[in-house]
């Protein structure tokens, strides 16, 4: 008999993501998989039950749970959720675990086995399950497209027939998967953007992309980057030197952004309250970290919070607020189409990439270990030697 793989609809929150896509339904399909995906779990993700239907997916309720061998799902399964599943079934999902071992050791009770999406290696075969960088990813552009809502005024310098009005300066703190997107953005609005990290190795990617980068280079931060390429936890000498230069920085600044994390722990706090009273008026902030406890003095998860005269912005789920299937972009590098394949004005494959400055390059995917290197104006990825 056909495992049965089942979809729920998320109920954490306002989680507008569904673990499954119509072409992911169709790959399972395919491998002889019977899915069942809950009535509306797409339709906050613009994927009508229809969509899913036409590839093979039967629509269900959630009691269908109970008869599912797998469980796919964006968040971990909260306890009342658990409970509709069989004992012995498996769940995939992003399963947040660093300070919630009761809710994981309720999932070991339940008799369930977990696969944690976000501690999937960051190696070559997984790429395209690597849901920490297709997340951050959108995140990091998500985050520039929320300061430029808020902020009041022009991204890029507007020579109008009265004067110039000076292009926006944005500083961007933490410049791995999400920062690099953030630069890159904010790069392609106009603006002026700096950049900092605690990791040697994000110099030359953030000048790479037109930015400046602003870091106590000293022997400590030299060796701040562990073999997987993770940031380390810095001294309190070092923190007290990046604090006194970023301190001086963000005074000039109009946007800050920041991103900061070392995995495993509270983020760390970058931007104090009064470098924020040290902004200009109408200046905005905002912090992707805010759920791993927050990089901005006074940020309020959920919300826009006035702290010091600066709009600090502490959206959740911030990859969440941009509508995609987080089943269709597991299996995007894959399935990347060639140089021939082009489609619709830009098209979509290296030609387009060529054209338009964007999108992964399939075959630096394919051959080896892909680091992101943007270009100016775009995301492209390359190998690392
Ligand atoms: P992350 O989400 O763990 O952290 C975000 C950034 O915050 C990192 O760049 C980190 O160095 C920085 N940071 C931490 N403490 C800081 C501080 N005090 N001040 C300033 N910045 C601070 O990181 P990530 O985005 O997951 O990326 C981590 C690394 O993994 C990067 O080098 C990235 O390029 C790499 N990566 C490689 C692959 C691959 O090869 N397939 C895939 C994804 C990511």
């Amino acid at each position: 008999m056909a495992s049965i793989v089942f979809v729920p609809r998320e109920t954490v929150g306002e989680e507008p993501r569904v673990a499954a896509s119509p072409e992911t339904v169709k790959k399972m399909k395919s491998l002889g998989l019977d899915v069942i995906v809950e009535a509306g779990a797409g339709l906050l993700s613009r994927i009508p039950d229809g969509e899913f239907e036409k590839l093979g997916a039967r629509i269900g309720s959630l009691a269908d749970a109970a008869s599912a061998d797998i469980v796919l799902k964006v968040r971990r399964p909260t306890g009342d959720e658990m409970r509709g599943y069989k004992s012995g079934a498996i769940v995939i999902a992003t399963m947040d675990p660093y300070g919630n071992d009761a809710a994981i050791a309720d999932m070991a009770s339940a008799g369930l086995t977990a696969f944690a999406m976000e501690l999937m290696p960051r190696i070559t075969r997984a790429q395209s399950m690597d849901v920490l960088s297709s997340q951050a990813n959108l995140a990091g552009y998500q985050a520039v497209i929320d300061a430029a809502e808020v902020f009041d005024r022009a991204m890029p310098m507007m020579m109008t027939a009265a004067g110039t009005v000076p292009a926006a300066k944005v500083f961007v703190m933490g410049a791995g998967v999400a920062g690099l997107q953030a630069i890159a953005t904010a790069r392609r609005l106009g603006a002026v953007v700096s950049a900092t990290d605690v990791r040697p190795a994000a110099k030359e990617q953030v000048a790479s992309l037109g930015a400046k980068f602003i870091a106590v280079e000293d022997e400590e931060f030299k060796a701040a980057e562990t073999a997987a390429g993770y940031a380390k936890p810095m001294s309190a000498e070092y923190q007290a030197k990046q604090a006194a230069l970023v301190a001086e920085h963000i005074a000039k600044q109009d946007i800050v952004i920041t991103t900061a994390l070392i995995p495993g722990r509270p983020a760390p706090q970058l931007v104090t309250r009064d470098m924020l009273k040290s902004m200009k008026p109408g200046s905005v902030a905002v912090d992707l970290a805010v759920e791993r406890g927050g990089n901005i003095e006074g940020a309020v998860a959920g919300s826009v919070a006035d702290v010091e005269g600066v709009r600090v912005i502490g959206h959740l789920n911030v990859a969440g607020r941009i509508r995609f299937g987080i089943g269709s972009l597991r299996q995007e590098p894959r399935d990347l189409p060639g140089d021939d394949d082009l489609e619709g004005d830009e098209g979509t494959g290296a030609e387009a990439r060529r054209r338009t400055g964007q999108g992964h390059d399939a075959d630096a995917w394919r051959r080896g270990r892909a680091s992101e290197f943007y270009r100016e104006g775009g995301l492209r990825w390359q190998t690392t030697a």
